[in-house]
């Protein structure tokens, strides 16, 4: 019989699975424990991605593992075998592909229990000598008495006295007490009576009918902003915990509030935990333990989540499907939405992708009958859509970006005690820095941008490298003087107040919500009443609920009319419904209005006219006939060096192995250079690759990549493979 060869995910080097001996002795290793090995002259732990009887390895090379680290696999077999999935599709080395799937101290190889604490019990000797009254030190005795009622953490004990620690160690050296690791019970959720939904109106309770545990498609919930998307889950959700099953919600990075957690848990009995980047190792460890072994009826999580072990999974939500946050721009680039998709199907359980604006990709998929489309067409709670204004920039100009119009709207909806939303989606004082005597802008030294005022901060700042220098005074190259041009949302939060002296701004962007928590504390001044202008940045358009905000105001409506990327126009069309969708969400109508040089533009009229289904109806045709996604697939390497002649010797080079390889049915592009040729000191280009059929693109993409990493060019440049991006530059 030919012995069993161990395929590891290791995080090392190479891009592939490294073969192993099974360790001598022990029972069947199984796909999906951890495995300890030798690698070098050292020990690594990495994961059983797969089982073979045969190797590449020569026999002599071939080594063994050293040990089988979990009795019980810790990853199920349809987790394994969708890493193993994403590894090839996305083509990135297993090792990273499955450390994604671990939190760090389970990559590390801490044992897979529940969390724990150090605690202390008196031993017999430590009795005997309390009855005998031989303990002579008060702090010492004071201790023993209490661990004598009962075993003790630290906490406990240092309420006991604060001198516990130095009279537990004397203890213990004379054995009269005993330390030991005491696991700790699950924390369940409290039990409090549960808040009780609204009654789902019709179009809510079809979805919800639809939907059912048994029927694994993926389902397309396409709901205006406030249809009662989030009521749905919720109901879906009790059904799979009653089923004793567990849903998976993924969230936009900025949507998981603890304003959407609490709803969550004020509404479901069972424990809910929450996966996102700013958890530590310890929560991160103990939320992933829950989810893995059932514990958590519900996981809430940002794009990562959807690699959590579950036990019993029931059900994923994707919500706002169309948001860019849930594809990873750098290092392992996966899509969780893509990769929810396929995790349904490999689970055969219901996949429900939620938002008021499907991505282009996803509506395509639902009019091929790929997955089935669910429409919520009304504002739950009987709210109205919103009434939208255009305002002419050519008749009306704009002071400090505002025209009169718009501020007069502003100061109606304050005096009918409504809230208003100030939308501009550019941060800073000014994007440039104008010199008006030799009308150069001040540029950044490391990039091909220019640098933006920030007032506030007194500095000049680059928002593609980080850099930051002090305001010029002058003009660097002629000594001449410098006018800070165009808005950001500093300078209009100066302006409002100025018009609005009476009244609280609250800001929301990059810059005012630095610290942790902050984001919060600004919202819940809106929520609670005490500010009633709320100015900010895309930050604004995901998923929060300000159930008093009338008026909307978009200050630039062309800032994404003539972008370069073919997904532009998408874009544009989601932000707008999505900062739209803001107004009137109660039971009070609401309004919005907008600035744009461009009244008639036919991007802007369609949208205000057809509204989104018919914006993204005329969108697909128009990508249907330039064949762009979801018409034709794409890839995209991207390189960048220091020096602009090594990136075109590695991108030539790389090309032409592309064309040597091709097997038909991949278009080839480039290299060109990115539009933004230089960042942060580096020259950066890129080969496009097109293809109608994704099987073509796969075929070309692994071999080309096995190539490059083998190709001693590619170590001079840094690259990396995008499939499927979302940003072509
Ligand atoms: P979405 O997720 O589509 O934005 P939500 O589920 O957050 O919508 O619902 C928007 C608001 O409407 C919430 O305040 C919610 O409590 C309320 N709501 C949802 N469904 C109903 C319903 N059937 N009846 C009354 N109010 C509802
Ligand atoms: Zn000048
Ligand atoms: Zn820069």
């Amino acid at each position: 019989m030919n012995p069993t060869i161990l395929r590891v995910a290791l995080k090392a080097p190479l891009h592939e699975l490294y073969d192993y001996l099974a360790p001598p002795g022990g029972p069947e290793p199984v796909v999906g424990q951890r495995v300890s090995v030798p690698f070098g002259r050292s020990e690594r732990i990495g994961i059983i991605a797969a089982l073979a009887t045969t190797t590449p390895i020569a026999p002599e090379r071939l080594k063994a593992a050293k040990q089988i680290i979990d009795p019980v696999p810790l990853l199920d077999r349809p987790l394994v075998e969708l890493l193993n999935w994403a590894a090839a599709y996305y083509q990135h080395p297993p090792g990273e592909v499955f450390a994604a799937a671990l939190p760090v101290a389970l990559r590390k190889g801490q044992e897979a229990l529940g969390a724990s604490e150090a605690r202390w019990r008196i031993t017999d000797k430590g009795t005997a000598a309390l009855d005998a009254a031989a303990i002579k030190a008060p702090v010492q005795k004071q201790v023993l008495q209490a661990l004598h009622s009962g075993e003790h953490n630290s906490t406990a004990l240092a309420a006991v006295h604060d001198g516990w620690q130095r009279a537990v160690r004397e203890l213990q050296k004379k054995t009269f007490v005993a330390k030991f690791t005491a696991e700790l019970p699950k924390v369940l959720p409290p039990d409090v009576p549960l808040k009780t939904g609204p009654q789902l109106n019709a179009d809510q309770q079809q979805a919800v009918d639809q939907i059912t545990p048994a029927n694994s498609k993926t389902w397309l919930l396409d709901g205006v902003t406030g249809s009662g998307k989030t009521e749905v889950y919720l109901r879906l959700i009790e059904q799979q915990l009653d089923a004793g099953k567990q849903t998976l919600v993924v969230v936009p990075e900025i949507g998981l509030t603890p304003q959407l957690v609490s709803r969550f848990r004020e509404r479901l009995a069972t424990t809910v935990v929450v996966m996102h980047s700013n958890l530590n190792d310890t929560e991160r460890t103990q939320a992933w333990l829950d989810a893995s072994d059932g514990t958590a009826g519900v996981i809430i999580g940002t794009r990562s989540a959807i690699f959590t072990a579950l036990n019993q999974p029931g059900l994923i939500v994707i919500d706002e499907e169309h948001d860019a946050s849930l594809k990873q721009q750098e290092g392992f680039r996966y899509s969780a939405r893509d990769l929810a998709v396929v995790r349904g199907k490999k689970l055969r359980i219901p996949v429900i992708l939620g938002s008021a604006t499907p991505s282009f990709e996803t509506l395509a998929n639902a009019t091929a009958g790929r997955y089935e489309r669910l429409r919520l067409p009304i504002r739950a709670g009987g709210a109205s859509q919103p009434e939208v204004n255009l305002i002419d920039l050519q008749r009306y100009p704009a002071t400090d970006g505002l025209t009169r119009p718009m501020i007069d709207a502003i100061g109606r909806h304050l005096s009918n005690n409504g809230q208003v939303l100030i939308y501009l989606n550019r941060r800073g004082f000014a994007p440039t820095l104008f010199c008006s005597s030799c009308c150069s802008c001040v540029e950044c030294r490391r990039c091909d941008a220019r640098l933006v005022v920030h007032q506030q901060r007194k500095l000049a700042v680059c928002h593609h490298c980080g850099f930051e220098s002090r305001l010029p005074e002058v003009c660097p190259e002629c000594s001449g003087e410098l006018l800070p041009l165009g808005q950001g949302t500093e300078r209009i939060e100066t302006a409002i107040k100025n018009l609005f002296p009476e009244e609280t701004i609250v800001r929301l962007d990059r810059d005012s919500t630095r610290r942790k928590g902050s984001i919060e504390q600004h919202l819940e001044l809106i929520r609670g009443g005490h500010a009633r202008i709320l100015l900010g940045t895309q930050m604004l358009t995901k998923g929060h609920d300000f159930p008093n905000v009338t008026l909307v105001c978009v200050l630039d409506a062309d800032q994404g009319l003539f972008g370069t990327d073919f997904r532009s126009g998408e874009r544009l069309a989601q932000n707008f419904i999505q900062v739209s969708g803001r107004a009137g969400r109660a039971d009070r109508s609401g309004e919005v209005w907008i600035q744009t040089l461009y009244p008639e533009h036919p991007q802007l009229q369609t949208l205000l006219n057809k509204g989104y289904a018919g914006y993204a109806e005329e969108g697909l045709a128009e990508r249907q006939a330039t064949a762009w996604p979801p018409y034709s697939h794409l890839a995209l390497l991207r390189a960048e060096s220091s020096s602009k002649d090594t990136l075109y010797e590695f991108l030539t080079a790389a090309r032409a192995l592309a064309d040597q390889i091709n097997p038909g049915g991949v278009r080839i592009l480039g290299p060109a250079s990115a539009p933004m040729e230089r960042r942060s000191g580096r020259w950066r280009a890129q080969i496009l690759l097109q293809a109608e059929h994704r099987p073509a693109l796969q075929a070309l993409l692994t071999s080309w990549r096995q190539h490059l990493v083998e190709s001693p060019l590619s170590r001079k440049a840094r690259w990396s493979i995008d499939v499927d991006p979302i940003e072509l530059f």
